[in-house]
């Protein structure tokens, strides 16, 4: 365990949002620096998807208040080696969290616990049926019918890139709306994920587990990037629609593509207000930050589902683009449909934070 105190240093009420925070209570996304003799640890836990904030999930300090909470960094990055270790925090929130760090020795090396419930050894094709791990019969049945849609999203994306001549890429309204600026790198990067992501779906044995029990009641669904065939899904998944722009299926899309072995992407930087999901976040960092966008879970996500309907201008295909792309034609790339952000806090404020570490469970 290490105790994190976040300490508001500015001469304002600044309002913390918990995620990506120990203020969350345990680990759910890489949001600290661990170093082991000199090593950054690499991070091995969960990359939790969840609900936009609400109120309830920032805290209040104001100028000079602190709080602070502990959480358990042993697994998700991999605390077991003897060894001098340094911890700091990840900036974050629009740059408002600066960090000092902190220290400690272990002296005695820990044993890797055996991998809780993992997965039987798979095989690969035909495709098996996939294994239901802690779920009822009718979530079992939703995750299953989810696969089939995002099987079926994953391959019109792959295909609507593959069919765009490259004369005409630079042009591809529904990439550079989810993926930012044209660059061949970029694309081909994104091209390869969603092959990997469409192949993955369409092939790979996965199991289904929904005890969730890594998750908070704000987690929606989570998966370890290692762990290639494991979809933890939890209470808020089973409350959204099975198709869509936000939907269970694209989920599934989203939660696909952090597998090393697909697009290995992460869930991006938190903007300004915190927000790390949701189709107005992916916009913002399409537009300021195009190579960070192509290695993010929410922009292969929402290009494979398509909620704007935005063309790509296949050549070849047979014209079916996905998600209704026939005909509507925004006028300009850049401004419709990026949704209003929730109450923005002020960025400048600068909130310190000092890890004070108990090296004792
Ligand atoms: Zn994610």
């Amino acid at each position: 365990m290490i105790s994190v105190t976040y300490q508001n240093q500015s001469s304002e009420v600044v309002r913390l949002l918990q995620y990506g925070t120990a203020l969350e209570g345990s680990v759910a996304e890489d949001f600290l620096i661990v170093v082991r003799n000199g090593e950054p640890q690499p991070y091995q836990g969960i990359l939790a998807m969840r609900f936009p904030p609400s109120i309830n999930d920032y805290t209040v300090l104001v100028p000079g208040q602190s709080v602070t909470a502990e959480v358990d960094i042993e697994a998700s990055y991999g605390v077991r080696q003897v060894g001098g270790y340094q911890v700091y925090h990840r900036d974050g929130q629009g740059g408002a969290i600066e960090s000092g760090g902190a220290q400690f020795w272990l002296t005695e090396s820990r044993a890797q616990p055996a991998l809780p419930r993992q997965a039987s050894p798979q095989q690969v094709a035909p495709k098996q049926a996939s294994v239901a791990r802690f779920c009822s019969v009718a979530q079992a049945a939703a995750a299953d019918g989810a696969l089939s849609v995002a099987e079926t999203y994953a391959r019109h994306a792959r295909d609507d890139l593959r069919n765009t001549l490259i004369s005409a890429r630079s042009d591809a309204r529904r990439y550079r709306y989810w993926f930012g600026q044209y660059s061949q790198p970029r694309w081909n990067r994104v091209q390869d994920g969603m092959t990997r992501i469409y192949s993955a779906a369409s092939s790979r044995r996965f199991t289904f587990d929904c005890a969730c029990e890594a998750g908070t009641n704000r987690t929606i669904a989570y998966v370890y990037g290692a762990r290639t065939s494991e979809i933890f899904l939890c209470d808020g998944f089973f409350g959204m629609p099975r198709a869509g722009g936000d939907s269970q299926a694209s989920v599934l899309v989203h939660e696909i593509s952090h597998f090393n072995d697909t697009a290995n992407t992460d869930d991006g930087p938190h903007g300004v207000n915190g927000a790390l999901y949701g189709q107005g976040a992916a916009v913002g960092l399409a537009i300021t930050n195009p190579d960070r966008a192509v290695g993010a879970a929410s922009n292969y996500q929402y290009f494979a589902a398509n909620p704007t309907g935005l063309p790509m201008p296949t050549e070849g295909g047979d014209g079916d683009n996905g998600g209704g792309d026939e005909g509507d034609e925004p006028g300009s790339l850049l401004d419709p449909l990026i949704p209003p952000e929730p109450e923005s806090i002020p960025r400048i404020l600068v909130p310190i934070v000092d890890l004070l570490l108990g090296n004792e469970r």
